[in-house]
């Protein structure tokens, strides 16, 4: 029987495998790692993860794209009420009180629940592991925000049911990350041995967590986790939306709030250019071709400019860490590294941040994508 780790995250999923040799992420049908958590109804079919992509601009009103955060709530949840501006299909209360997405599909109005929807994916997510692995996948470990709570976990199990899985455990992204850190070290002290203490810190799309763990040899123990469950990516890439539909309003005299199609083409950009400015700070330009009344548009922006426009957004990351420290009582000798994962550690203000609490570089050797799905499929071999 295989048993199979997937990461849900809230941009995209990975999906690893425990096999003779190790522990393997496979690809999907694209030959990519990656898949994003994305479905998309269409007037004949769904289409889900990487071929849901291409619908995100076209097929905006029935695409659903930022849904692992709605899951468990009820529609009246404050975030949700705060998350559906900002997104571009109909959310709408289901009779249970839950979350749900009213969609053309298959040419008829229907309504989707959150859980339906993620249903839809875990299936693709397995149908990926089966091609891969060429035999049925029921077994799986799903990982989820060490900050997800009981009923978010609950919807989370019947979703995973809806999909034809058998979910054995729901694992908790700071320790999976922990287990896909401390399984191959040979050089881990031994059990009786004063423990190695390692920082782990992951900013993804939608969230960022931090953990303390403490290894010794065939032992891991965390030591204290936190988190800002509302900080990720995507708050960065909404900043610069903002800050352009300023510049465009005056410059060329058009309103992207106006213009959901225009909105997500921009949220688009701005993201290809936030990751432009972690590995350049010069200036870079953004342009968007046909973007509102016919008229093309370009901007441009520089690593500081980035990092001013988004000020208030990097003053909340080192407070999760600061209190991780003071929960923990680590000390800067009590600490062997600091390990990131997740996308969004890879901004170099973020970065600057994390260096800067805990008076080291923090290291990279993870894989930053990988490394939950790979504690995931280990959990489980
Ligand atoms: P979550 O953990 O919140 O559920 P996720 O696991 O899907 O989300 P990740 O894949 O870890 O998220 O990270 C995705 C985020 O990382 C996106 O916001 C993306 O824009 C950002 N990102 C990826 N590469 C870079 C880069 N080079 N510079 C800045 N940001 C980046
Ligand atoms: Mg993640």
């Amino acid at each position: 029987m295989s048993v199979v780790g997937c990461d849900v995250g809230n941009l995209s999923c990975f999906i690893a495998v425990a096999r003779q040799g190790g522990i393997e992420t496979v690809a999907n049908e694209y030959s990519d790692r990656n898949t994003p958590s994305i479905v998309s109804l269409t007037s004949k079919e769904r289409e889900i993860g990487s071929a849901a992509k291409s619908q995100i601009i076209s097929n905006f009103k029935n695409t659903i794209t930022n849904f692992k955060r709605l899951i468990g709530r009820p529609f009246n949840d404050p975030f949700v009420q705060n998350e559906i501006p900002n997104l571009p299909y109909k959310v709408v209360e289901m009779p249970s009180g839950g979350v749900g997405f009213q969609v053309m599909y298959g040419g008829e109005q229907t309504v989707f629940s959150v859980e339906q929807i993620y249903a839809m994916l875990l299936t693709k997510l397995k149908v990926i592991a089966e091609t891969n692995l060429k035999k049925p996948v029921n077994d799986v470990v799903i990982s989820v925000p060490s900050f997800y709570s009981d009923t978010e976990r609950r919807a989370l199990f019947a979703a995973s049911k809806v999909a034809g899985l058998h979910c054995l455990r729901l694992f908790n992204d700071t320790t999976a990350v922990g287990l896909a850190y401390g399984i191959y070290k040979q050089d881990l002290p031994a059990p009786e041995e004063k423990p190695r203490n390692v920082i782990f810190v992951d900013v993804g799309h939608s969230a960022m967590q931090v953990s303390a763990v403490a290894f010794n040899k065939g032992k891991l123990k965390v030591l204290g986790v936190s988190f800002d469950p509302y900080l990720g990516g995507r708050n960065f890439d909404r900043k610069m939306a903002e800050h352009f539909a300023v510049d465009f309003k005056q410059r060329y005299k058009v309103d992207v709030t106006t213009n959901k199609r225009a909105g997500i083409r921009l949220l688009t950009e701005c993201e290809k250019l936030k990751k432009t400015l972690s590995s350049n700070s010069g200036k870079m330009t953004l342009n968007i071709e046909c973007f509102m009344e016919d008229k093309d548009v370009s901007g441009s922006m520089t690593r500081a400019m980035f990092e001013e426009i988004c000020a208030d957004l990097l003053e909340r990351v080192d407070k999760p860490l600061k209190r991780l420290v003071e929960e923990t009582k680590l000390k800067k000798e009590d600490i062997y590294s600091v390990e990131i994962v997740g996308g969004s550690t890879r901004i170099p203000a973020v970065k600057a941040i994390i260096t800067q609490v805990f008076g080291m570089e923090p290291s990279t050797t993870m894989n930053a994508d990988e490394a939950v799905a790979r504690g995931c499929a280990l959990q489980c071999a």
